[in-house]
């Protein structure tokens, strides 16, 4: 009841916006009336005008003010030339066609509704093709480009050379995007007025121009103004389940720290004996009674192996803690620094569990690199290179090569300290079975506050592969992810986004809801004369599908097509062997050679036709009938099964009976369908059946049943789009990040001086840095640390003496480094020509984030694996994956500052290396550096324009906690209870 009046109350407001239209219908064709008198080119003439009264407007909302005011005019120029095209001969994929259309009046509405953002609902054969172009050309006047989607490469290039000739004689240009083109013409194609292309080519051209593209040049897209979706239901339903991927060789290895993982362990090995030894000395120390001494010797332990057993021990004696407190404070006093200095050196490393950190001492350092006791300091690049340059021996050539040997020295050094400086961590601050465990070979986080395994979370930086190398674990994946969108994010871009299908009413909630999309329900342009019969319902699917065949055997007697719908490929190929067995001729088709489809699908009408059908096959071209199949009843749609969404059903159905044409259609159900067994439909019915008394061999029809199975469709539907809701929102996640990263990406190719941007990171990084070693905690300030960061990120060559940073507030500290820094960069660009630097400037920025961001989707993909795997208490899932994704892309921010800062002096000069990583990229993804085409970017405003600031004050997903009712859906989508599924106890 409820439902019935709200379909009254829905379906009164269609019909009132219906009403309304059709005023301006009229409008639309008085209008129409009068261009006739005018030649073509004053038709044509109208275009630019509008185009050039548009240019002035730099407002959208403005713009689209405008566009709504000339809209009946527009819309009448376009209807009028489609009439002065009629007669002539139009080349369509290769073949002339005679052009014969004049936009109906409901086409008109179809436009209208169309230019609003909204989907439109036209059934099949009512030319959605022609309604697009009004629309489309009205937009395009804009000036921003206009978009049709398809859904596949064959109906893209047949909609632009169909409809292009519509445009082109209006004077506007159409292109079309296609699998196989390269990127120089597919931007051709987007700088046209209008362009056609599969919703996968839109997509992937997004990822290339904002994840890979690293110039303006090589980006193809120029913004997201307008987009019609054909089809739309199938794209943003459909297919809401599978993002585009675009994948590469996986950046994540082990490898290097497999490497170093021996001398490393040696390392710890040793430290471990030292510290024994350090232990017992301390025992007898006490036990003979020299508090003092033994205390002493506890400290250097506790600096050593903070988590020693021994220390343990003794720090839960109230008297030895005392001692062993005092100690401590004793050395941090500023009497004792030397002292404290001294200790520390006399073990291999120190450890600050505290901050998380392990340092190397000289002896330690010697033990790893024997001899070489510069082993993990940064070279001073810039007192070389300046020495090379005033070595009148070297030519030229000599100078670029020896710089660049100086260079890669300094970047293996650079990696090797990284390397190094995680195993060390892993190693001493990450214990088995307190920070983590190792479950199915794979290292397994244990939250430090909850004790709740993390399953899916990774370390970042290189610190998780450490770990795995630690534990001889080894992850392998050959391929990752190295930019993905679901396609339904990629639609969320549009200023403006419109779709068309011939089925959208029964998901009508679900548009409105994820996408805003409302659905108009536009009326045939003649009345639908097709019968559809009550469904047929059977015992076994052997019956069903014998009765099927005698009605096909029947209809053929008489000549009369048939299109027989299948839900799957396996069902179409069980049928035609039947058909086989009764020498029935008949075609096969199951989507995948569009065009050849295409071609028998348009032939599906013709008298004595049999074509056998999956779902998507042959979308999006229409079954005209042939001679006498009229007097025949039109086509014949038999539907071999119910699918799970109405929609489908719907789609099948609507195959028949275009533009006032009879038809007929018929679903065969039996009980032991899919959708009968699994949603409840079969039990009520066989009731039903019983009341009947139903005999073997025997079928059923009564609109009852209908009904019957129409809620089990809807019950499934219900289901399949929480599922679907659940996706997105999980996706929103990665999505918000991703618009910061891509963001920042682009600020960075399009700033002018990129140089600003690595600026702004040094003036951020460096006082948080010097900060974070400054603060006071019990241990005081750490100026040996500070000073190790600095050499091992800038290449200053620092000494304690020339720094003297002891004793300075930390901002003046930052202010001497970050001048430092910035001088001796200056001083290394200096002598560079400055576009060369900009380039390198912007490699750096790119390479950062590119090469963290890769790292960051693998961790992505793994925390969302995981996250379903953990047994939480009343914790959903999507929260979790929520804060944990935030934590994680806080830390992502702050490793792409500190990469940059590291490889800004690490890059080499004469751009090898930003040769090499263009050299690195798939060919395919960029087109070669050319020049002259800037001036086509200069005034292109696209969807690229989000300042770097953008980045540094994003925080792109709160952190978050709801409790979950037990008796509620799970939300992870399975479709149970919360309580016996996520919410089970573990
Ligand atoms: P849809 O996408 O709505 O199913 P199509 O765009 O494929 O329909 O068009 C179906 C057929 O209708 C095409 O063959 C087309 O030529 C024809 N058609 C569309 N509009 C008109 C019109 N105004 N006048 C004559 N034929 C039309
Ligand atoms: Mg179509």
């Amino acid at each position: 009841m409820v439902n019935w009046i709200l379909k009254k109350i829905v379906g009164s407001k269609n019909q009132r916006e219906i009403k309304r239209l059709r005023k301006i219908v009229t409008q639309i064709n008085e209008i129409e009336a009068r261009l006739t008198s005018l030649s073509d080119d004053e038709l044509r003439a109208k275009t630019a005008f509008w185009k050039n009264e548009l240019a002035k407007i730099s407002d959208l909302n403005e713009q689209q003010a405008y566009l709504d005011q000339i809209l009946p005019e527009a819309f009448a120029v376009v209807k009028n030339a489609a009439r002065r095209l009629c007669g002539q001969e139009v080349l369509v994929c290769d073949q002339p066609i005679v052009w014969n259309m004049v936009h109906f009046d409901v086409q008109l509405i179809g436009g209208m509704v169309l230019h609003q953002g909204k989907i439109t609902e036209m059934a099949t054969g009512e030319g959605k093709t022609l309604v697009a172009t009004l629309p489309l050309y009205l937009n395009a006047l804009a000036g921003r480009g206009a978009h049709l989607v398809t859904v596949n490469d064959y109906l893209a290039k047949r909609d632009s050379d169909w409809m292009g000739s519509l445009f082109k004689f209006l004077g506007l240009t159409c292109g079309c995007i296609q699998n196989d083109q390269p990127p120089e013409y597919r931007r051709e194609q987007y700088y046209c007025d209008i362009t056609y292309g599969t919703n996968s080519e839109f997509g992937f051209d997004y990822l290339r121009d904002n994840g890979m593209a690293t110039t303006r040049e090589t980006q193809v897209q120029r913004g997201y103004a307008y987009a019609i979706v054909d089809e739309v239901d199938s794209i943003l339903i459909d297919e809401a389940r599978t993002p585009l991927i675009i994948s590469g060789p996986s950046t994540v290895t082990t490898q290097n720290y497999d490497k170093y993982k021996p001398v490393v362990e040696q390392l710890v090995k040793k430290q471990s004996l030292l510290c024994n030894r350090l232990a017992s000395e301390a025992e007898e120390l006490f036990a003979a009674g020299k508090k003092e001494e033994g205390a002493q010797v506890y400290f250097k332990l506790k600096l050593g192996q903070p988590r020693h057993k021994s220390l343990l021990r003794a720090m839960e004696d109230p008297e030895l803690r005392r001692a062993i407190e005092k100690v401590e404070l004793s050395y941090y006093s500023d009497t004792l620094k030397e002292e404290l200095f001294r200790v520390k050196e006399e073990l291999y490393f120190t450890i600050d569990e505290r901050a998380h950190e392990a340092d190397l001492s000289e002896m330690g350092r010697e033990f790893l690199n024997p001899g070489d006791p510069d082993a993990f300091v940064l070279p001073d690049l810039i007192s070389e290179f300046a020495e090379i340059d005033l070595d009148r021996d070297l030519t030229d050539a000599q100078r670029i090569e020896e710089k660049a040997k100086r260079q890669a020295f300094c970047d293996k050094q650079a990696e090797r300290i990284h390397n190094i400086t995680q195993l060390l961590r892993a190693y001493c601050l990450f214990e088995k079975d307190v920070q983590y465990v190792i479950e199915e070979n794979k290292v397994v986080i244990v939250d430090e506050y909850t004790g709740r395994k993390m399953p899916g979370r990774r370390w970042s930086d290189g610190l998780h592969q450490a770990v795995e190398a630690k534990e001889g674990v080894q992850v392998d994946r050959e391929t990752q992810t190295l930019a993905t969108i679901t396609i339904q994010n990629y639609f969320r871009l549009y200023f403006k986004l419109a779709g068309m299908t011939g089925t959208a009413e029964t998901e009508a909630n679900e548009f409105h809801d994820i996408y805003k999309l409302d659905v108009v329900v536009i009326p045939t342009n003649q009345p639908c004369i097709r019968k559809d019969l009550n469904d047929l319902i059977f015992k076994t699917r052997r019956e069903k599908f014998n009765a099927v065949i005698n009605e096909l055997k029947v209809a053929h007697a008489r000549q009369q097509p048939v299109l027989v719908g299948t839900v799957s490929v396996e069902t179409s190929e069980l049928l035609s062997r039947m058909l086989k067995r009764e020498k029935i001729p008949h075609t096969v088709l199951n989507a995948k050679f569009h065009m050849q489809e295409a071609e028998i699908v348009a032939r599906a009408g013709q008298p004595g036709a049999v074509t056998i059908s999956t779902n998507m096959a042959g979308r999006g071209t229409d079954i005209k009938l042939g001679p006498g199949v009229v007097e025949n009843g039109g086509l014949y749609v038999i539907g071999t099964e119910r699918h799970e969404s109405r929609r489908i059903d719907r789609q099948l159905r609507g195959r028949c009976s275009r533009q006032g044409d009879p038809g007929l259609s018929r679903f065969y159900v039996s009980f032991e369908d899919d959708l009968m067994r699994n949603f409840g439909a079969a039990d009520r019915m066989t009731a039903i059946m019983e009341r009947f008394g139903m005999k073997e061999g025997e079928e059923l029809e009564h609109p009852w049943l209908n009904k019957s199975v129409e809620t089990a469709q809807r019950r499934v539907e219900q289901r399949n789009y929480m599922m679907r809701r659940r996706t997105l929102e999980f996706d929103d996640v990665m999505n918000m990040q991703r618009e910061v990263v891509y963001g920042l990406r682009n600020d960075s190719i399009e700033n002018e001086e990129p140089r600003k941007i690595v600026y702004e990171i040094i003036d951020e990084t460096i006082p948080a840095k010097v900060e974070s070693f400054m603060e006071a905690d019990e241990t005081g300030p750490n100026y040996a640390g500070l000073l190790n960061w600095v050499n091992s990120t800038f290449p200053l060559g620092l000494t304690a003496e020339k720094a003297g940073f002891e004793g300075k507030p930390p901002e003046e500290i930052a202010a001497w480094i970050i001048e430092k820094v910035k001088t001796s960069y200056e001083l290394k660009t200096k002598g560079e020509e400055r576009e060369a630097v900009r380039s390198l400037e912007r490699y750096i920025i790119l390479n950062a984030i590119d090469r963290l961001w890769q790292e960051h989707l693998y961790a992505m993909d793994s925390l969302r694996e995981g996250v379903h795997l953990r047994a939480y208490g009343q914790k959903d899932p999507l929260i979790e994956y929520k804060n944990e994704a935030y934590d994680m892309f806080v830390e992502l921010m702050g490793n792409i500052k500190n990469e940059v800062l590291h490889n800004l002096f690490r890059s080499t000069s004469n751009l090898q290396a930003f040769e090499h990583f263009m050299a690195s990229l798939p060919q395919n993804l960029l087109h070669q550096e050319g020049g002259g085409e800037n001036n086509i970017l200069g005034d292109v405003t696209g969807g690229a324009e989000q300042p770097a600031a953008k980045l540094r004050a994003a925080v792109p997903v709160r952190r978050e906690d709801v409790k979950v009712n037990r008796n509620d859906p799970c939300p992870c989508g399975s479709g149970r209870k919360y309580k016996s599924c996520c919410g089970r106890k573990a």
